[in-house]
């Protein structure tokens, strides 16, 4: 099956599962995450009509992004070093990984010579498992009163999390509603719009849409098993 045809298929899945909680397709977005799939891959993805283009390491969205003509934002869905905050801010669009102080800082200090403003979702360890990128949900809220306060040039968008593994969709679904209930909560107490929210992979999207997701971050269902890595 063509990309073209695996995304029309996606989209068949949001909507089916958009009308069994009575949300519009209109508020769901897929961000294609092409990690170890070709250039000419993220292509016909940005041509299927994709909202956005996902890679999680700075070094293979370098190789890949010159390849890649159309308007598509790019998101970066994996950690980022702080050695690597000047070339992610030349690639990225939008950085749904910031999950720490230190890290807003340094994006705020290479951006604030710009006039650009960086959307940015913030990371949630929603099941705060050890060795996981995300700030644990006790912590959130400092997080974002730093971000607010000492990063002018940083806009909180969002919350993106990836929840525990388990095969079974269905116990992802309490971790969503709570990042759910989270960004409702952070949006009340800082006063900021609607908050984004990216969760929901390949195995459990349409859960994440039940819960209120905004963003998908589909891999494999898009592309297909990953390749070696590049
Ligand atoms: C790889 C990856 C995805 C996509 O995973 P699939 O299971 O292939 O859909 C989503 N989010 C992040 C952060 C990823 O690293």
């Amino acid at each position: 099956m063509s990309i073209t045809d695996r995304v029309k298929q996606a989209r068949d899945r949001i909507a089916a599962a958009c009308a069994r909680v009575s949300r519009s397709v209109a508020d769901v977005h897929i961000v294609a995450v092409s990690k170890t799939q070709p250039a000419s891959a993220v292509s016909e993805a940005v041509v299927a009509g994709v909202e956005a283009i996902g890679e999680n390491r700075v070094q293979e969205a370098a190789g890949k992004r010159p390849l890649v003509e159309g308007a598509t934002p790019w998101h970066l869905v994996g950690t980022l070093q702080r050695n690597k905050v000047k070339e992610a801010l030349d690639l990225f669009d939008l950085i749904e990984t910031v999950d720490r102080a230190e890290l807003a800082d340094r994006l705020q200090l290479q951006l604030r010579p710009t006039t650009r403003v960086l959307p940015v979702f913030l990371e949630v360890n929603i099941g705060a498992e050890a060795q996981k990128g995300g700030v644990v949900p006790e912590g959130l809220v400092a997080l974002a009163e730093h971000v607010v306060s000492h990063c002018p040039e940083l806009q909180i968008a969002g919350l993106m999390t990836v929840p525990p593994y388990d095969p079974d969709p269905e116990r992802s679904r309490p971790y969503f509603a709570a990042l759910r209930e989270l960004a409702d909560r952070l949006a009340r107490h800082l006063g900021l719009p609607t908050l984004e929210l990216s969760m929901g992979m390949s195995e459990d999207f349409e859960v994440a849409i039940e819960e209120g997701a905004t963003w998908v971050r589909l891999g494999r269902i898009l592309f297909g098993e990953r390749r070696p890595p590049i």
